[in-house]
């Protein structure tokens, strides 16, 4: 573990906030905090969310920066993350935040009081992309430590973009600095890092290419965004192709997440056709035959004698 733990729990929750226990710990999901200050960092956050979150509705476990990853609530404690009310997101899942503390918005955003990224310098943004690919390393190490701490499988690994609310139907747009592949990042791209930590890069993400699955995951929708519908739910289908945490089904032609479908059964190997040399059957055949010839002489001989002797 390079990235140093803090502890500034939140002493008996949020006043506009759920003080309950998550319903499981089922789930974590990662945000991009999306707050560009320099001074915007993971202590920050901490401190922002003792100070009740200055009376608003959010709250999350951690906050990972370049160096620090600060933890806010208990990985038990619900916190408001997920959009999605009392839904899955927020109540089932543990919510990483990672910095965005850059001194400029990310491409695409604003905020007040900081610059754009067009007037950054080609030296700020060298900075900025080591700090955040950092800040992303610690948040992938941290996850991987919860996973095996909560005994999940890397396909509970999710964006916030996963979960979805009537206000964002197709999801928020967040992790936003990773889902627009800034600083050369991407989703794969951080997975690819939880999976290194996890065990070593040797993690078997549970499906293989002619695997048969079902799709049974209550709220589960295609990559694109669209849910799966009810006819499709709970029949066979192959796997076609794995990509980190998503897989295409033969049929449907459409990419689902890993983490909504269960395995029905792996196809068992046929065994070789050509296990034996075509010669070497073509022999024992012929010496099979040749053994019966005789056994048949012999008994031909035998029925004479036993005619005569009679
Ligand atoms: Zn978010």
């Amino acid at each position: 573990m390079s990235y140093i733990l803090k502890q500034q729990l939140v002493p008996g929750g949020l006043t506009n906030n759920p003080n309950m226990p998550l319903k499981s710990i089922s789930y974590v999901t990662i945000h991009n905090a999306d707050t560009y200050n320099l001074t915007a960092n993971a202590q920050a956050s901490a401190n922002y969310l003792t100070n009740n979150s200055q009376g608003s509705q959010a709250s999350w476990h951690y906050t990972a920066d370049d160096i620090h990853v600060m933890q806010s609530f208990d990985d038990s404690q619900e916190c408001w993350h997920a959009g999605d009310g009392a839904g899955p997101g927020n109540t089932t899942s543990i919510a990483i935040e990672i910095s965005t503390n850059w001194g400029f918005v990310a491409q695409g955003q604003t905020q007040a009081g900081v610059k754009n990224w067009e007037q950054a310098t080609d030296a700020e943004k060298a900075v900025a992309q080591t700090q955040f690919q950092k800040a992303c390393d610690n948040a992938a190490q941290l996850t991987a430590d919860l996973l095996k701490k909560h005994s999940l499988g890397i396909e509970k690994v999710v964006q916030h973009n996963y979960w979805k609310s009537s206000k964002y139907p197709t999801g928020k747009d967040c992790p936003y600095a990773i889902r627009k592949q800034l600083f050369g990042t991407s989703w794969e791209w951080f997975l690819g890092l939880v999976k290194k930590y996890y065990d070593g890069g040797t993690i078997d993400m549970g499906f293989q290419v002619g695997d048969i699955v079902q799709i049974v995951g209550a709220d589960a929708v295609y990559t694109n965004g669209v849910p799966v519908p009810a006819s499709v739910k709970n029949r066979p289908f192959t796997v076609k192709q794995v990509n980190v945490d998503k897989l295409l089904l033969a049929e449907i032609n459409s990419w689902v997440y890993s983490k909504d479908c269960q395995l029905v059964s792996t196809p068992v190997t046929p065994p070789s056709t050509d296990c034996v040399p075509k010669a070497d059957y073509d022999q024992v055949v012929a010496e099979r035959d040749a053994q019966q010839q005789r056994a048949d002489i012999a008994e031909g001989k035998l029925a004479h004698i036993k005619a005569i002797v009679e």
